[in-house]
């Protein structure tokens, strides 16, 4: 079985993110979605809240996708998981220097993973987390970039 992660911080989960994902399903036999958990950065949302969202919009992808949060090396946690495979997603150039920095430092920390990268769709190629959460804070029209859910949840966090 091929078993791959995706991990990434999904501080919000956007489209862009859920391409990726859906590109990943028809390669792999099980996605396992890592929420990477960084103890030295607060987050914008909480651990428990990106779980809580993946959850909604991935939903178990027909018992083929699980989720799961860490706040280990990513290579460490494959290895816990059975997975050989790291998925990540490529928007432009900009992404490729820290993907490439990145992939080089698990290979050499595990040899025996592979990085495999997916190009999004035109349409998401300028997405981030970052753009959504500010396009939250002023109140821009959410709905192209995130699903419902996640928009109802940044508008909640931007009210309060
Ligand atoms: P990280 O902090 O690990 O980069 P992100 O949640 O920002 O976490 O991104 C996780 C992965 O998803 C990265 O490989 C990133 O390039 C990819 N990604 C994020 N947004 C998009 C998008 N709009 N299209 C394609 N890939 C994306």
């Amino acid at each position: 079985m091929k078993i791959a992660v995706y991990p990434g911080s999904f501080d919000p989960i956007t489209y862009g993110h859920i391409d990726i994902a859906k590109r990943a399903l028809k390669v792999f036999d099980k996605l396992i979605i890592l929420i990477t958990v960084n103890p030295n950065k607060s987050g914008f949302f909480t651990a428990a809240e990106r779980i809580d969202m993946v959850r909604q919009v991935m939903g178990d992808c027909g018992g083929r996708c699980t989720i799961e949060s860490s706040t280990d090396l990513t290579v460490h946690k494959c290895k816990e998981l059975g997975a050989n495979h790291i998925v990540r997603g490529l928007r432009a150039v900009t992404d490729f220097e820290y993907e490439f920095q990145m992939t080089h430092a698990n290979r050499t920390l595990a040899g025996d993973i592979d990085s495999v990268f997916f190009m999004t769709s035109n349409e998401y190629s300028y997405l981030s987390s970052n753009t959504v959460k500010e396009i939250a804070q002023f109140d821009g029209d959410l709905e192209t970039f995130v699903p419902p859910y996640v928009a109802e949840k940044l508008t909640a966090k931007f009210r309060k």
